[in-house]
């Protein structure tokens, strides 16, 4: 029992609960390996809040830890096939690693997600106003045999998620990869 607390304390983010980056750096190359064998696809997502900054000023640091929580609550009812891995990456940053999924439905699922969630209302419990936040995603998916390295994967996710924040923010952009010579960077 003893045991478990100090696996879950090291593996999860201990405001929302999600899996933190170490996690998500551990548990990419099983990942990786396994969707390699089988020739399947990987799709990653970097999901940046928008204007962040700007909730903390106006609505306080807890206003801003609820929108996270929000955010991750959201996440893990939109996200929960086997296989998926959410991930509080950075501050506001979130990664939704997923294995084996339809490629023909995860751009849309993507943006349906983006969609609802500027739609919720988020409660300040400090002063009890209302606000809501928006997301820029960026978002590639590709064989498998891509690349091993989680960060390259993030590299081409994170080109996405600049345009995505540059051509206004509140956008998905999504991208198909192509493989590295179908040769797996080790
Ligand atoms: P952009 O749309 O370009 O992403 O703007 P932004 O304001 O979201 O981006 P920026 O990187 O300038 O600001 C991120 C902010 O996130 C700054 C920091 O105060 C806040 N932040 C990071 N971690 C936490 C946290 O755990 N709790 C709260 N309340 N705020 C956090
Ligand atoms: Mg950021
Ligand atoms: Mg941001």
């Amino acid at each position: 029992m003893a045991n478990q607390k100090l696996k879950s304390l090291a593996e999860r983010d201990p405001l929302t609960g999600l899996y933190n980056r170490r996690y998500a750096e551990e548990q990419f190359p099983l990942v990786q390996e396994s969707c390699q064998r089988s020739d399947e696809v990987i799709a990653i997502a970097i999901l940046d809040l928008d204007r962040f900054k700007g909730i903390n000023d106006t609505y306080g640091h807890l206003g801003g830890d609820q929108t996270l929580n929000t955010v991750a609550k959201l996440l893990e009812k939109d996200f929960k096939r086997d296989g998926d891995i959410i991930v509080r990456y950075g501050g506001e940053e979130f990664l939704i690693i997923m294995p084996l999924c339809n490629a023909l439905k995860i751009e849309s699922h993507l943006d349906s997600f983006r969609q609802r969630l500027s739609q919720v209302i988020i409660h300040n419990p400090d002063d009890k106003t209302e606000f809501s936040v928006t997301a820029s995603i960026g978002a590639v998916i590709a064989n498998g045999t891509y690349s091993a390295l989680l960060e390259d994967w993030i590299k081409q996710a994170d080109l996405n998620l600049y345009q995505a924040k540059n051509s206004g923010r509140n956008k998905l952009v999504f991208t198909t990869l192509k493989d590295n010579n179908n040769k797996v960077n080790r």
